[in-house]
């Protein structure tokens, strides 16, 4: 059965990395990364600690530098672009740690996000909208919440800019699943306002029930990419963890069906 994201890939695609290489100091942190995230998928990056992943999406926001490799986005090479110019052109992070002022209240934090918008759906009162409980609290500080809580401020913040592309960098990092069930339940109605997310997640699982994709980082390459259900239970515990004798499912950046 074809799906929305099916859908997309017949378009081009809205963010494409290219042969990345990111060094930090003397570690290769990424070694000839490529990948094409379509409009309208959910795209998850997997991989255990240390793979890259963080480096990877902190790399496409801008935050670190590639010793080789491009980053192309609507088209439009910005490799070398300031992360504020990228993120005016709709490439939107929530950073692993949520990062909130926690000294701001929950509005504040929103207004931060808010500074340089892009015209786009996405307004505080739609925030307060998705996250029904934030209205009451809007005036709390930021590290009086819970960390379930402070996540929905960090994503509300993000959202507040009009992302064209959000990158998701671990939103179930050290939140009880009940938690992280409620988060990713707000993915569809994210979605639905015309919104592509790029996500990190170390919980696979997790990743397999939201994404279109899948790409499995390890020591900072790419060990599988593909569609959840077309790959085994056995290739992305073998390309999570570089267990010999499963063959990833299909080589990095070819953006189509392993
Ligand atoms: P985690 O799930 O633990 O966050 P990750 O897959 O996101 O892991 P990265 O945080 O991208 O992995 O780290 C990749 C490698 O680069 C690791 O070996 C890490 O120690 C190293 N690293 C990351 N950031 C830096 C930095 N700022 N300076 C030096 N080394 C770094």
């Amino acid at each position: 059965m074809s799906t929305p994201a099916d859908a997309a890939q017949a378009a081009a695609p809205l963010l494409e990395v290219r042969d990345l290489e990111v060094h930090h100091g003397q570690l290769r942190a990424l070694d000839g990364i490529s990948l094409r995230v379509f409009p309208g998928e959910v795209y998850a990056i997997i991989g255990a600690n240390g793979a890259g992943k963080s480096t990877l999406l902190r790399t496409i926001a801008g935050l670190h530098h590639p010793t080789t490799g491009t980053v192309v986005f609507d088209g439009q090479d910005v490799t070398g672009l300031r992360p504020d110019l990228r993120a005016r052109q709709g490439i939107v992070m929530v950073p692993e740690g949520r990062r909130l002022f926690g000294s701001l209240s929950v509005e504040e934090n929103l207004q931060v996000g808010a500074t340089y918008a892009r015209p786009g759906p996405w307004t505080i009162e739609r925030v307060y909208e998705l996250f029904d409980w934030m209205p009451e609290r809007r005036a709390q500080r930021a590290a009086q919440l819970s960390g379930g809580e402070q996540q929905a401020v960090a994503i509300g913040r993000a959202l507040v800019a009009n992302p064209r592309v959000l990158l998701l960098d671990e939103l179930s990092l050290g939140l009880a699943p009940v938690v992280v069930q409620r988060i990713y339940g707000m993915l569809p109605q994210i979605l639905g306002t015309g919104v592509t997310v790029l996500l990190v997640e170390q919980d696979v699982s997790q990743a397999m029930r939201v994404a279109s994709r899948l790409h499995c980082l390890l020591e900072g390459r790419s060990t599988l990419e593909g569609r959840p259900a077309s790959v085994t239970p056995d290739q992305v515990e073998a390309a999570y963890f570089g267990l010999a004798g499963v063959a990833p499912s299909a080589p990095a950046g070819e953006g189509g069906e392993p």
